[in-house]
This record gives C-alpha cells, sequence and structure tokens, in this order.
C-alpha cells in the first residue's frame, strides 16, 4: 500500500569551485532518493559521489523493493556495500587514495521510510509548517556540540566545520546511522549536501518551503539562495512529499 510522492532534485556547483564532487539520484520504480557528497583532490570526490550513488541504487535495485520488515536492513547494507566499492576503486587506482564521499539515502515502503547517513549530508522533514533535522552530522563541531564544548552558532563558522568523522572510503569499517520514519500525508523531505546547509541556515530553509508548495519551485530556490549567500560550495537537494 504506497503513498503519493512527488518529487523534485537539483544539483549545482556553486559560484566558487570548478566541479561538482556532488551528485544524487532519484529511483521512482524503488522509492529511493540518494544524496552523496564527494571529498578528494584532483576532482576525486566526483568519482567517489557517484560510485556510491551509483552502487547503492544497483544494490537495491538487485536485492528488489519488497515492502518487508528487512527494508531497512537493506539500505543499510546497501550504503555499506557502496563503502567496500569505493574503497575497491582506490585498490584499483592508487592515485584515488583519500577520496571518500558522505551520503544521505531515504528509501520509501508503504508509510514508512528508511533513512541511512554517513558524514554531514543532512535530511529534514517539513511538517506542519516546521522544519526537523532528522540526522545528526558526523563531524568533528557537532561533535563538539554534543559534548558542551561549541554552541551550534559557533559550529556554524568554525574553522574546522568542514572537519568529517565518518565518510565512505575513508576508514576500512563504516558505521551507518539508520532509522525509521514514519510519513503523514503533507510531510515533505528534503535530503542535501552541507552546500545548502552551510550557506542558509534551517530558519531560512524553513522560509522557501513555507512559500511554495512545488518541489521543482523549491529545489530552484533553495540552489539560488545558497548561490545568492556566496555559493561557496556545491548545492544538491532532493524533496519528496507524501500527498
Ligand atoms: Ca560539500
Amino acid at each position: 500500500m504506497g503513498m503519493e510522492l512527488s518529487v523534485a532534485g537539483l544539483t549545482d556547483v556553486g559560484l566558487a569551485r570548478k566541479h561538482n564532487e556532488d551528485c544524487y539520484e532519484i529511483n521512482r520504480d524503488h522509492n529511493l532518493y540518494v544524496v552523496a557528497d564527494g571529498m578528494g583532490g584532483h576532482s576525486h570526490g566526483e568519482v567517489a559521489s557517484r560510485i556510491a550513488v551509483d552502487s547503492i541504487c544497483d544494490f537495491i535495485i538487485a536485492e528488489g523493493a519488497d515492502c518487508d520488515g528487512a527494508f531497512g536492513a537493506r539500505l543499510e547494507e546497501a550504503v555499506r556495500s557502496a563503502h567496500e566499492e569505493v574503497l575497491r576503486a582506490i585498490v584499483r587506482d592508487a592515485s584515488l587514495q583519500g577520496m571518500g564521499t558522505t551520503v544521505v539515502g531515504m528509501q520509501v515502503c508503504g508509510k514508512r521510510a528508511a533513512l541511512a547517513h554517513v558524514g554531514d549530508s543532512r535530511a529534514y522533514r517539513w511538517r506542519d509548517n516546521q522544519l526537523g533535522l532528522l540526522t545528526q552530522d558526523h563531524t568533528w563541531v557537532h561533535e563538539q556540540v554534543l559534548a558542551g564544548y561549541l554552541s551550534e552558532e559557533q559550529a556554524r563558522h568554525h574553522p574546522l566545520k568542514n572537519v568529517v568523522t565518518r565518510a565512505l572510503g575513508s576508514e576500512k569499517e563504516v558505521v551507518v546511522d539508520l532509522q525509521q520514519v514514519d510519513l503523514a500525508s503533507g510531510d515533505t523531505y528534503l535530503i542535501c549536501s552541507d552546500g545548502l546547509t552551510s550557506m542558509l541556515d534551517d530558519p531560512e530553509i524553513a522560509d522557501v518551503l513555507r512559500q511554495s508548495s512545488d518541489l521543482e519551485e523549491i529545489s530552484r530556490t533553495l540552489v539560488s539562495e545558497a548561490n545568492r549567500l556566496g555559493g561557496l560550495d556545491n548545492v544538491t537537494v532532493v524533496l519528496f512529499a507524501v500527498s
């Protein structure tokens, strides 16, 4: 028993970078949405984020998208296999050493969604005119916030704010955060790279969501706002709404 979903996605290189190392995929057949933000010199971030997105989609397609009790575990397994794929690419080509990628993926099954993430790409829920952050950044500054050493505001402007503590491809083992989300009619979900959230704070993102219910328009506005505020990074947004 599926819910009606509308979907939109957009990625943009921004104003400061030469390459777009973000990538995203929307797979409507499997209600699967993935955003990845690659890192590594010589545009190798592009390689890592593409491998991650492709291997997550391939894994889900190969395993089938049955809405059984295992669909969350399957998404987590897909992220793990993406991590293995990034590591294998580095073994095959030593010049790729140091590449890695964040990933955030959501898969809708009936009235629930699985949400898996690694790194500082985020997922938000827009419900009842309120924006809620569903993910915790795997960053050094966020760890300092949790420990009480930095405020959220200090973390936003900290020189080490881009240091991620988890990424696909960076360690032998990866720890994937997995959660189940209960969907309600009227919800809109946003998954995005940090190129959005480093330029717009949560109230600014909420303002954009409040002004329109057209997902294509929201995507374009979020990207253009990120660029208007500096466009210092690649920016990627994927939105889906439950009707
Ligand atoms: Ca980024």
